[in-house]
């Protein structure tokens, strides 16, 4: 395919962006071609809250009531002691007021199965695909890919996630942008949950830099997170998952053993840096990044599916009031868009020294707020609150 088409929009990667991204802007009169490097669209993930700019925007492109069908209810959260012994316990009930009222627990895959399914009659999918070179002018943009083939088109979307190949490609090499945050995560899909896990439940064990989850996602699904500290973040993620969780968990007790020796039979295996993009513009020329390619705000912030979603439905809106001028249409995308990202981006480096405290003392003062929820007075005090605030 190397004819000219105006109207041809290339999309890099298939995960929440570039499926938001397809969909809004087929919306917006497009034809896009999805390109994804996996060879198949991917399952799982990980639970997101989905909420704020994305949730809006959801609702907009018609895909709300299918996202509110996978929302996964909460139910108690259990915090351990580095022991294995029950710390202290928040309910359901108030777990799942705390969730607020605009706001969906989702699993990535669901999201993007979601958005999949909405788009997949609308725009040409080439999975096992990549960009292999890409060059532009002013009136369009080439992409030469591994399939051989060539696409020209009137826009470029970078949605090939941090460690994205088309940033690399047309703005520069990784390391020029990334932002480590010092801290490794890892998550894998279980296919039972471990034996004391309770069913419904969210379990947690903190010590010493070190979380393990492990999260009841209902219908007969479950995951295991984990999350540390490190000083080496790029060296642990050149170890690999199989050998980086087992070190630093070495010693964790309760269900870590157990957990990780399922990892090797694992089939969708998340392991990666917990790291910031900062990219002082997100496009150049016909070329735009979005999603976690642009700014990547981190499970920090909690926040990134929801700026993908939102980003992308922004970009389909630009676009359609800047008919005809592409670099204008990404300048107000950007103007709009750029503020929140960075103050999700801030939130995602204040939260970073709570999330895996090294010491008992500053894990203690991390939990205070959810040990008082799991007390009943201070659950209701709470829940009338988020009620009255809702
Ligand atoms: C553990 C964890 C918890 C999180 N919790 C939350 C939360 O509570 N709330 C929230 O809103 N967000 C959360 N996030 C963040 C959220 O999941 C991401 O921001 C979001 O999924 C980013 O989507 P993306 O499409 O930009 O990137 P990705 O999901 O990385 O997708 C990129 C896609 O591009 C493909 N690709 C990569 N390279 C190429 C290439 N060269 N060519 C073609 N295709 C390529 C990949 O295979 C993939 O399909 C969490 C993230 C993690 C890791």
């Amino acid at each position: 395919m190397t004819a000219s088409d105006p109207n041809r929009v290339l999309i890099v990667g298939a995960g929440i962006a570039g499926l938001a991204a397809a969909l809004r802007l087929h919306r917006a009169g497009r034809r896009p071609v999805v390109v994804e490097r996996s060879p198949a669209r991917r399952g799982g993930g990980y639970a997101v809250a989905f909420a704020g700019v994305g949730y809006d925007a959801a609702e907009r492109m018609g895909v709300l009531p299918a996202l509110a069908e996978r929302h996964i209810t909460p139910d108690e959260m259990v915090y351990l002691k580095p022991s294995g012994a029950v710390s202290f316990t928040v309910p359901g009930e108030t777990v799942r007021s705390m969730v607020g009222e605009r706001s969906l627990s989702l699993l990535r895959g669901d999201i993007e199965d979601v958005l999949y399914q909405a788009v997949r009659d609308h725009a040409e999918f080439r999975f096992g695909t990549v960009v292999e070179e890409i060059a532009q002018d002013e009136r369009e943009v080439r992409a030469r890919l591994s399939d051989g083939t060539t696409v020209t088109a009137e826009l470029l979307v970078g949605a090939d996630g941090l460690h994205s190949a088309t940033r690399t490609q047309v703005f520069g090499p990784e390391a020029d942008f990334r932002r480590d945050l010092d801290h490794m995560a890892g998550v894998f899909m279980l296919d039972r949950l471990p034996e004391g896990v309770p069913a419904g439940a969210t379990v947690s064990l903190t010590d010493a830099g070190r979380t393990l989850a492990i999260i009841d996602l209902g219908q007969g699904r479950a995951a295991a997170f984990f999350g540390y500290r490190t000083t080496d973040p790029q060296g642990e993620l050149a170890a690999g998952a199989a050998a980086a969780l087992p070190r630093a968990f070495a010693d964790v007790g309760w269900v870590a053993p157990e957990v990780l020796a399922r990892l090797a039979a694992a089939d969708s295996v998340y392991f990666d840096t917990i790291s910031q993009m900062v990219v002082p513009r997100w496009s150049r020329g016909r070329v735009v990044l979005l999603g976690d390619a642009a700014w990547c705000v981190t499970l920090f912030a909690g926040y990134g599916s929801s700026l993908a979603v939102g980003g992308a439905d922004l970009l389909g809106t630009a676009l359609e009031e800047h008919p005809g001028d592409i670099p204008a249409a990404l300048a107000a995308w950007e103007e709009r868009l750029r503020p929140e990202t960075e103050r999700k981006q801030r939130l995602g480096r204040r939260v970073k020294g709570l999330y895996a405290p090294v010491s008992p003392v500053a894990r203690w003062v991390r939990d205070l707020p959810l040990r008082m929820a799991s007390y009943p007075w201070a659950g209701r005090l709470l829940q009338r609150r988020l009620q009255l605030k809702g």
